[in-house]
């Protein structure tokens, strides 16, 4: 017996099964079958865009007040399941329990409640001189999602999505794919038509490919990988669909010379290792001043040293197992090559922590003297690594923040907040936080460079999935 229901596809309101092949879903903390998912296929795929076809017209014609107050009984509907959710990404994911409960769980309530209230606010019309300007939906759009925040950032697509009145084919990662499920469920109690959402499971290169090559669907948005990411804008453009790619990262973490050391090192190492190292802006790199390098590292290394790695569903555990074998055995290996290219291991390593042999679990790393070209100071690892790099001067520390392909997340830790702001404007990337400020689900997120070219959450995650019409009047008009 599963410990989680069997999950199927969910197409123009029919809960359906598929064919007879099957994906497992495994525990990372046990490696035992949780349940399974459908192996969805190109066909799946292609009924799923023709419900979402079907359920356009008259989706995108109910007025904004019903979609804004679906949205809000979507919200109540998460807030309800809230418990059930935490546990099911705990033990699909491995995401420590109190993590899984407070932002896991709790971040799809407040970003649907808010981007309701900003659908209320919204321009759908304004004024240019003799034009009107009007804000639609762009049709039937495909969403791709990760495991690392798997409901998070399926809600994070799905809700602006009909807010605007767009539909819907969600295709969620088939390593976490359960709270898809209940997502749909949920929108499917808030009285939301059939059709509207519907959800699709399998593999990336089958049902994410069918639905990104798709002649009917109009839009991509995508959060994963940078190399997914890239197959994905390859692939849709030879249907020119608008395309939002939300992807990897590889951010820093600039610790300058008139900063809290101590303080700035404690949050910095907390932020690289929330959600056991797998999140899109962790701040990997840790920049600081040469004179206190040494110092940052000894710091670093005893605070990894505080962090309880283990059970996810134990209480105290901070760190549980990573998601999958596969980004286990990556992210051990990128350890070794860390060692290899002469960094300083300060704390951790590439063997188990002691006890763990079961389940996919690494142990929080923290490298020292890392040169900026480094192998694992410029590629995303997705693990609990961070590399302590040193600079000389406040310019260098810029450039060797601006250096990698990607251009996500940073953040900038001064005891000056003038300072501080004339730094994070300097750096290329798409948030940047002050002094470990706390995550905005209002304010916009998405990446420069290679992170992607998507804005998501409040107002900018809506005008992502909104077209612009201008309609021209006559002089007298
Ligand atoms: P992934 O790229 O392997 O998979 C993401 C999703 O894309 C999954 O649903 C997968 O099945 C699908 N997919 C894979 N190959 C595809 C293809 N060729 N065509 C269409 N769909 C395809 O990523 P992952 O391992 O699930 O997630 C981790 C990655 O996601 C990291 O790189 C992380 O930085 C990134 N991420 C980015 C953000 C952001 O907002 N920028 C947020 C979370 C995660």
């Amino acid at each position: 017996m599963d410990a989680l229901p069997a999950q199927r596809h969910r197409i123009g309101g029919a809960w359906i099964s598929g064919g007879t092949e099957w994906l497992d879903v495994i525990n990372p903390a046990t490696e035992e079958r949780l349940t399974a998912v459908p192996a969805g296929t190109a066909e799946d795929a292609g009924r799923a865009v023709a419900a979402a076809r079907r359920a356009f017209g008259p989706w995108s014609g109910v007025p904004l007040r019903t979609r804004v107050e679906a949205v809000r009984a979507i919200a109540k509907g998460l807030s309800a399941r809230g418990e059930e959710i935490a546990a099911t990404i705990t033990a699909e994911a491995g995401v420590p329990a109190a993590f899984a409960r407070q932002v896991q769980a709790a971040l799809p309530v407040a970003t649907s409640s808010g981007a309701a209230a900003v659908a209320e606010e919204f321009a759908w019309t304004e004024r240019i001189g003799r034009s009107t300007v009007l804000r639609e939906p762009v049709g039937v759009v495909a969403a791709i999602t990760p495991w690392n925040f798997p409901l998070h950032q399926s809600v994070a697509k799905v809700v602006p999505a009909l807010l605007a009145g767009n539909t819907v084919v969600l295709k969620p990662s088939e390593i976490a794919p359960s709270t898809a499920t209940i997502l749909a469920e949920v929108v499917d109690d808030a009285g939301v038509p059939d059709g509207v959402l519907n959800v699709v499971h399998g593999t990336g290169p089958v049902v994410g490919e069918a639905l990104v090559s798709h002649e009917d669907v109009d839009m991509v948005s995508f959060t994963g990988s940078t190399a997914a990411g890239r197959r994905v804008a390859a692939l849709a453009a030879a249907t020119v669909k608008r395309v939002s790619l939300e992807l990897g990262g590889k951010s820093a973490n600039l610790v300058l010379q008139d900063a809290d050391l101590d303080a700035a090192v404690r949050a910095g190492v907390a932020n690289c290792f929330m959600n056991s190292g797998q999140m899109c802006w962790a701040w990997t790199r840790m920049l600081v001043p040469a004179a206190l390098h040494d110092r940052a590292v000894e710091a670093a290394a005893a605070e990894a040293a505080s962090f309880i790695v283990g059970d996810p569903t134990a209480a105290g555990t901070r760190i549980g197992p990573l998601a999958s074998a596969a980004g286990r055995d990556r992210v051990r290996a990128c350890i070794r090559r860390g060692i290899d290219d002469g960094a300083r291991l300060a704390a951790g390593g590439p063997t188990p922590p002691p006890g763990l042999d079961r389940g996919y679990y690494v142990r929080p790393t923290v490298f020292g003297g890392v040169r900026p070209d480094a192998v694992i100071a410029q590629e995303e690892i997705f693990g609990p690594v961070l590399s302590v790099i040193p600079y000389a001067s406040e310019d260098e520390a810029v450039e060797i923040a601006n250096s990698t392909r990607y251009g996500l997340g940073g953040a900038v830790f001064s005891g000056d907040p003038e300072h501080a702001m004339a730094v994070a404007a300097r750096l290329r990337t798409g948030q940047v936080d002050i002094n470990g400020a706390a995550f905005n689900h209002l304010a916009p997120f998405g990446g420069y460079r290679q992170s992607g070219n998507g804005r998501e959450l409040g107002r900018f995650g809506l005008e992502e999935f909104c077209e612009t019409k201008s309609v021209q009047h006559p002089e007298s008009a």
